[in-house]
């Protein structure tokens, strides 16, 4: 088998890995670069050789793993893209957003003039969305697939691995009773996540691939819910807003399940406003309620998640609602402030020191996001640049992603040990210390793969 690692190489965003197995070529994951303008670029790239590939094979809908099959299908891909359920049905809400947003940039930049192109072109359309949704496979998960067509000798299970709802880890078996077996661990999640459960133990691999966004640190023992109430609390008793810039799909409803808590219990007032504005997170939150199984937390409580919430939906609402003096919790995406509605809200927030921002999971270095959480005193929205003197700070417990420690407790648990490790999905200092920690502590061969490099596995 060999693996050409064509993204996730040298970030944590652009997982695309080419894997040619039994002489079919198959992708694992389509995502989307984020971050860096260095790395945003190769989205515009020619797809090169994932044109090549026979089939996709999806571990979970965020967009830096999903996010570029609409790209490849507008250069003409056509293929199964094999997904769990849960997947299947983020990505009708996400992909169609990131073309609604791919779509907006363009007209933006074209109505303000501030693209540097002679005329600023969308990286795909809602067509484009349309017919990549038209390609998806759902597999369920838990139990081995022969798929049709190319990989009709191969076999696929997905297996949960907590951080989103539907991600899996992938296992391609090869075909024949000396194939080898290659397990993706797509991102996995939490041990103690508030809304899914516990990542499920890896099947035994010939080849891993492991992701490693927090490979070099252990999560802080963070409550967060404390955390929020005290936020929120100081922030209201002042005069001011608390705005949370979340992804729209997983962490806007953990964030919804501990507001929810905090007013029921009493800990933030009952008549302080809660409004989501994200007309995706709203999408995402029906979905959540419509796979309550697959979660964690009671059915009832999976079922109100967005009772009492203030919901708005069209554009007009959104720019009322930061002219508001009232204060109030704002949930808006998305969630590394790159684009969306929460961009207006941050324009208007943060040149006021009563307001608070709370960022509430990993910023992607060179995001707005980033920047800001980095104490940067004024940042560029929409070609303007923009004082900051509201707080902002990031809560760290509700990251989705698993730690060292968790990641490291996901492998030992592979029922045997691989002859190949490769450590992807990292900063280049986080995936270096993982790929230390594989080494010194399970005793496997393991290296970090470069950008492009094709590997013998
Ligand atoms: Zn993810």
């Amino acid at each position: 088998m060999k693996i050409r690692f064509l993204g996730a190489a040298d970030g944590v965003t652009g997982s695309r890995h080419l894997v040619t197995s039994a002489g079919v070529q198959v992708l694992l994951d389509c995502g989307l670069f984020q971050g860096y303008k260095l790395h945003r670029e190769r989205n515009w790239a020619d797809p090169g050789p994932l044109r090549e590939a026979e089939a996709i094979v999806i571990s979970h809908a965020h967009l830096d793993h999903s996010g570029w099959l609409p790209a490849l299908v507008k250069h003409g891909w056509r293929g199964p893209v094999y997904v769990s359920p849960g997947t299947r049905d983020l990505l009708k809400v996400l992909l169609l957003d990131s073309a609604h947003l791919q779509e907006e940039d363009a007209r933006r930049a074209n109505r303000y003039g501030f693209s540097r192109h002679e005329k600023a072109l969308p990286l795909y359309t809602r067509a484009d969305a349309l017919r990549a949704l038209s390609l998806l496979v759902a597999v369920p998960p838990g139990r081995a697939f022969r798929p049709d067509g190319a990989l009709s000798r191969h076999t696929l299970t997905f297996t949960p691995v907590g951080h989103l709802l539907g991600a899996c880890a992938v296992t391609l078996q090869e075909p024949g009773r000396s194939g080898r077996r290659l397990v993706f661990s797509g991102d996995v999640g939490r041990q103690h996540d508030l809304l899914m459960p516990a990542p499920q133990a890896p099947d035994a691999a010939d080849v891993l691939l492991v992701e490693s966004t927090y490979g070099n640190r252990d999560h802080a023992q963070e409550d967060v819910a404390t955390r929020l109430e005290t936020i929120v609390n100081a922030t209201i008793g002042g005069g001011g807003s608390v705005l949370l810039p979340t992804f729209a799909v997983g962490r806007a409803q953990a964030l919804l399940l501990v507001l929810q808590r905090l007013k029921r219990a009493g800990r933030i007032p009952a008549w302080l406003p809660i409004v989501l504005d994200s007309p995706m997170a709203q999408e995402a939150t029906a979905l959540y309620r419509h796979h309550a199984a697959e979660l964690r937390v009671p059915r009832r409580e999976a079922l109100a998640l967005a009772d009492g919430v203030r919901i708005i939906t069209t554009g007009a609402q959104s720019q009322r609602l930061t002219a508001s003096r009232v204060p109030m919790v704002v949930l808006s995406a998305s969630g590394m402030a790159t684009g969306g509605r929460v961009l207006h809200h941050l324009k208007a927030l943060l040149p006021d020191p009563r307001h608070h921002v709370v960022f509430a999971g990993f910023q992607v270095g060179g995001s707005r996001g980033a920047r800001l959480v980095g104490g940067e005193r004024e940042v560029k929205i929409h070609g303007e640049m923009v004082p900051v003197r509201a707080t902002v700070s990031q809560l760290e417990g509700l990251s989705g992603h698993a730690d060292r420690g968790e990641l490291l407790a996901w492998m030992a648990r592979l029922k045997r040990k691989p002859e190949q490790t490769f450590v992807v999905h990292g900063e280049p200092a986080a995936a270096d210390a993982l790929r230390c920690e594989i080494q010194n502590l399970l005793g496997w061969r393991v290296r970090v793969p470069q950008h492009g490099e094709e590997v013998e596995a």
